[in-house]
């Protein structure tokens, strides 16, 4: 009888455990230990936090990215029933180890993309966080995720309400209205954001994210993203997209229909709700997170974007009509000066500046291929470093 139940536990892979979302996802495997298991946990390089997971949750294996750290994880882990893998090609194989029921990609970045399409190959359904492997390379993703019948959970707040909007609906949707917060520069002029520090961008109004998707949030490159993520998710065209800034972020998205009906999904701000949901769909599963306080919320304003302050949202809708490798171009470029900004080596609007020479620069390859994705994206890279001066 034990046994049975543990076998019918949902055994979850986390790429990416020791992050913000990694972090979260564990909480909620640990609320509903009767359901859900963490069978795989890794870490790019915070060997510590991966050690004391693997020691509190005894998963069956874990990898650190870090080669360097092997020696270190694995001598810490002697004595835990833990197999312990170093390497990006490891995370590759432990997405496919054949109990694995689900693969949360949590990891930040373009090193989402080849265990991502690893996991999908291997028929493992996907609760995706890492967008970026979206923004990279949706169309041959979401095609792979067709072809072997895999499905994608959004776990990104947005996506997470757009896809709880379109439950039992069968008919085509006439417009997918993405909200953004807006970050802590909303308002400011273009003056005031020329002279702001890596400090000011890594203080988010609403969300506590990781370094980079929190920089990404305050040039608005981040709903960018969003843009193109949900264009792949929902099969949506571009122009079927509407970015609308609501600084409160009550409002998580919405949906508006062909007969001009629009249903939207509220809630407090709390990725743990998203990641559960990702976990445990169809089932809604109980659980203590905050619920919302209708007398305390206060207002709900809604406003336009504004492209010409927070360029690098108008670079993503161009990226994303163009296709092809301009979506790469752009997330490697990004990459480069989202990493530079935090260092104090470019400016906070030089940002978009880098990352529009870098587009500019590149040639397009029309239907990319993984390996030309992976060849743009190191390029991009150089270039963008390059162009910056940091290379
Ligand atoms: P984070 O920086 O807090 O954590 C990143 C995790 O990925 C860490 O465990 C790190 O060890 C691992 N990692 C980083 N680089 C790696 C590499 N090269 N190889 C292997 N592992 C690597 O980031 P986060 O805020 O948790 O975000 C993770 C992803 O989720 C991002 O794609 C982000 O856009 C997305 N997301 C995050 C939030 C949020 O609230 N934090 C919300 C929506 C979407
Ligand atoms: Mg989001």
């Amino acid at each position: 009888m034990g046994n049975d139940n543990a076998n019918k536990k949902k055994k979850i892979c986390i790429l990416g455990s020791t992050g913000s979302i990694g972090v979260q996802a564990l909480q909620v495997i640990e609320e509903h230990a009767d359901m859900l298991e963490a069978y795989v946990l890794t870490a790019n390089s915070q060997a510590d936090l991966l050690i004391e997971q693997a020691r509190r949750f005894q998963p069956a294996a874990v990898v650190i990215a870090d080669e360097s750290k092997y020696a270190y994880v694995s001598e810490a882990l002697a004595n835990e029933p833990v197999q312990v893998y170093a390497g990006a090609e490891a995370l590759c194989q432990v997405v496919q180890m054949e109990p694995v029921d689900m693969v949360l990609t949590a990891l930040v970045g373009f090193a989402g993309l080849r265990p991502t399409l690893s996991a999908v190959e291997a028929g493992k359904p996907i609760a995706l966080a890492n967008k970026e492997t979206l923004v990279v390379a949706g169309e041959l993703v979401t095609e792979k995720c067709l072809e072997k019948g895999v499905p994608m959970f959004p776990v990104d707040s947005e996506h997470s309400a757009i896809f709880q909007c379109l439950v039992g609906e069968v008919s085509p949707v006439e417009k997918l209205i993405l909200t953004a917060s807006g970050g802590p520069f909303r308002s400011f002029t273009m003056e005031q954001m020329k002279d702001v520090t890596p400090a000011m961008a890594l203080k988010h109004p609403n969300w506590e994210m990781g370094a980079k998707i929190t920089i990404d949030s305050a040039s608005m490159m981040n709903k960018g993203f969003e843009v193109i993520e949900a264009r792949w998710l929902f099969d949506v065209t571009p122009d079927q997209i509407q970015v609308v800034v609501h600084p409160q972020s009550v409002v998580h998205s919405a949906v508006q229909f062909q007969d001009g009906a629009v249903k939207a999904q509220l809630g407090c701000p709390d990725m743990r709700v998203p990641i559960q949901l990702a976990f445990t769909y169809p089932y809604r599963v109980y659980s203590d997170f905050p619920r919302m306080d209708w007398w305390q919320m206060g207002d709900l304003t809604f406003e336009a974007p504004d492209m010409k302050r927070f360029r690098c949202l108008q670079l993503a809708y161009d990226v994303m009509r163009t296709g092809g490798t301009a979506p790469c171009v752009l997330n490697a470029a990004n990459e480069v000066v989202n990493l530079a900004f935090r260092r104090g080596q470019c400016g906070f609007l030089q940002m978009a500046d880098v990352i529009e020479e870098t587009l500019q620069r590149m040639p397009l390859t029309v239907s990319p291929t993984l390996e030309d994705y992976l060849q743009c994206d190191a390029e991009s890279r150089r270039m963008a470093a390059s162009i910056l001066g940091i290379s």
